[in-house]
């Protein structure tokens, strides 16, 4: 008996995890990663979802997921948001501190891991509206942080803030703010010389 209710208990958990997953509006494919569910339950659950809620604010994404870390660096503000993406998942516990960056902590497909993703995630929109940084990408942000061969976080050089590090550059990068700082008064300077 209590072996069956421990097993109801974490299906159920499966299931609202993957809801969660459908209302950040994730692949099926990063559904079926984490949660462990057959592409047809998540059609099934999708479609239910759809029909008992707004179905309009939710997308449905095909294709593959997103796989380019240059996404992080476009501009300074995306810059920022995905060092806050960065630091709250050191701060959930899916990423800890180590030499010269993070490494993981999380597991694919462990429904714990799965949640501080979304909690994650969802501490993030609180933060921001619109936001720049889709699901999609956070947990590929995520993925790169812990596989530590494109991206990584180092303190900023100027505020001690924590930064992304583009490892395959070879520039030396100060975290957005210090840079659109550093920038600006290049500017001014460059403005105010003498003619
Ligand atoms: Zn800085």
């Amino acid at each position: 008996m209590r072996v069956s209710d421990d097993r109801y208990t974490r299906e159920r958990e499966r299931l609202d995890l993957a809801l969660r997953f459908i209302r950040h509006e994730a692949r099926t494919f990063t559904i079926r990663q984490w949660t462990g569910l057959s592409d047809d339950r998540i059609r099934k659950l999708y479609r239910t979802y759809v029909l008992e809620t707004d179905a309009q604010q939710v997308h449905r994404h095909r294709g593959k997921s997103p796989r380019q870390a240059a996404f992080f660096f476009k501009n300074p503000e995306l810059n920022f948001q995905a060092a806050q993406l960065a630091s709250l998942f050191v701060v959930y516990g899916l990423l800890c501190g180590s030499d010269g960056g993070v490494k993981s902590r999380y597991r694919v497909g462990s429904l714990e891991s799965g949640t501080l993703l979304c909690q994650v995630y969802e501490s993030y929109l609180e933060l921001h509206a619109p936001v720049s940084i889709s699901f999609e990408h956070a947990w590929f942000l995520l993925l790169a942080l812990s596989r530590h061969d494109e991206l990584s976080v180092a303190p900023c050089s100027v505020c001690g803030g924590v930064r992304l590090r583009d490892l395959l550059s070879t520039r030396r990068f100060d975290c957005s703010n210090c840079a659109s700082a550093a920038a600006a008064a290049r500017e001014f300077s460059e403005g105010a010389a003498p003619c």
